[in-house]
C-alpha cells in the first residue's frame, strides 16, 4: 500500500515539475513605487511610504502566478519613481538585454512607481534588444488599501509578458486591465487607478482571464530594431525641458540655452509655437550647442516642421506626436549618436 502512494506522489511530483518546465519564464524586476508601498492606517491612499516592500513579497500576494508562469523576482531598486534617474535606465536596459541574451527568460515584468513610469517605457523601448516582451506595471494604491490594485496589475502583467502573442511590440504598459504601447502611453490622473492614456492614438489592447487581447501594433521602430547601442555608454547626454505660455520670461530660455546642456526640448504651445521673446535665445542655442527640439504641450497631435517656426531656418528639429518628456529621452538617445539637426530630424521620422 505504502509503495502505491510513494508511487502516486513520485508521478504527481514530476507532472509537476514537468508543468513548470513548461511554463514561460518570467523574470520580475522590482523597482519601488506606489505597489510597494504602505499607508499608516488601510484608507491612506495620499501621502502613504512609496517603494517599501521587497520583491518576494508582492510576488507572493499573487500566488495565482504559479499556475501560468515560472516566475523568478529579482529586487532592482526601491526608489519612488520620482527619484528614477537616466543611470538606473542604462542599468536597467542592461540587465534586461542580459536576461535575454543568456536565455534566462522569455518575459520581462517591471513593477515601477507610476510616476515617471512611461520614460522609463520609452527608454526601454529604445534600449532594450530583443522583440521577446517587456511589461511595466504599477499600481496606484498602497499594498495596504483595501482595494489595492497592485496583485491585479502583476497578475495581468505577468500573463502579458507569458505570452507569445505580446513579443515585437514594443515595451508594453499593463495597469487596470489595460494594454499601453510605451511610445503613446502616459499618466493622465493625479490620482485614480485608470490613470494610464494613450491620448487620441489609443491604447493596444486588453488582458482578461489571463490572456492578452490585442487590437493593433505600434508603427515605429523599437527594441531589437532600434539602432541605439549603448552596451559601452555609462552616462546619457543632458537634455533639459523648458514650458511655453503666454508672456514668458527670456531668462530661463537663455540660462538653460548657457547652461553647457547637450539639448532642449521646448514644450510649445499649439503647434509647437515659440513665444518671440525667447525665440533668439533658442535660435542662438540652436546654431551653437544645445539641438533644439519643439514638441506641444498640448498632448496629442504632431508638430509640423516648418509649421509655426521655420525649423530649416533656425535648426530646430520638429519632435512629432512625442510628448516633451518623451521627446527628452529619444532626443538624449539620439545624440549618442549624432549633433546634426537634420539627422536627428530623421531619428524623430522614425521612433
Ligand atoms: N510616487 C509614486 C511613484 O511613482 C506613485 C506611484 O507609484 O503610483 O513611485
Amino acid at each position: 500500500m505504502k509503495k502505491h502512494y510513494l508511487a502516486a506522489f513520485i508521478i504527481l511530483l514530476c507532472a509537476a515539475i514537468a508543468t513548470a518546465a513548461e511554463l514561460p519564464r518570467i523574470l520580475v524586476l522590482a523597482t519601488g513605487g506606489t505597489i510597494a508601498g504602505t499607508g499608516a492606517t488601510a484608507t491612506q491612499t495620499a501621502g502613504y511610504k512609496s517603494a517599501v516592500l521587497p520583491v518576494e513579497s508582492l510576488l507572493s500576494a499573487v500566488p495565482q502566478l504559479h499556475g501560468i508562469a515560472a516566475v523568478r523576482g529579482e529586487q532592482f531598486a526601491q526608489v519612488d519613481s520620482k527619484n528614477m534617474t537616466p543611470a538606473i535606465w542604462l542599468k536597467l536596459a542592461a540587465r534586461i538585454n542580459r536576461a535575454f541574451a543568456s536565455d534566462e527568460a522569455d518575459g520581462v515584468v517591471i513593477t515601477h512607481g507610476t510616476d515617471t513610469m512611461e520614460e522609463t517605457a520609452y527608454f526601454l523601448n529604445l534600449a532594450v534588444k530583443s522583440f521577446k516582451p517587456v511589461v511595466l506595471t504599477g499600481a496606484m494604491r498602497p499594498a495596504t488599501a483595501p482595494s489595492a490594485d497592485g496583485a491585479m496589475n502583476i497578475f495581468n502583467a505577468v500573463a502579458v509578458a507569458a505570452a507569445r502573442a505580446s513579443g515585437n511590440r514594443g515595451v508594453l504598459v499593463c495597469l487596470n486591465d489595460q494594454i499601453n504601447g510605451a511610445r503613446d502611453v502616459t499618466k493622465s490622473n493625479t490620482s485614480t487607478p485608470d490613470t494610464f492614456r494613450s491620448g487620441e492614438t489609443g491604447l493596444l489592447g486588453y488582458v482578461q482571464g489571463g490572456q492578452p487581447l490585442f487590437y493593433k501594433n505600434t508603427d515605429r521602430r523599437h527594441t531589437a530594431n532600434s539602432e541605439f547601442d549603448l552596451a559601452t555608454t555609462t552616462a546619457l547626454p543632458r537634455v533639459e525641458i523648458l514650458y511655453g505660455y503666454a508672456g514668458a520670461d527670456a531668462a530661463a530660455a537663455q540660462s538653460l540655452a548657457a547652461s553647457g546642456v547637450d539639448g532642449i526640448i521646448y514644450a510649445g504651445v499649439g503647434n509647437g509655437s515659440i513665444f518671440e521673446g525667447i525665440l533668439p535665445a533658442l535660435t542662438r542655442s540652436a546654431k551653437t550647442a544645445p539641438v533644439v527640439v519643439r514638441s506641444a504641450r498640448a498632448g496629442n497631435g504632431p508638430v509640423t516642421r516648418n509649421g509655426e517656426e521655420n525649423d530649416d531656418k533656425h535648426g530646430f528639429v520638429a519632435g512629432d506626436n512625442l510628448s516633451p518628456q518623451k521627446a527628452r529621452i529619444l532626443l538624449m538617445l539620439a545624440l549618442t549618436k549624432t549633433r546634426s539637426a537634420s539627422e536627428i530630424q530623421q531619428i524623430f521620422n522614425t521612433y
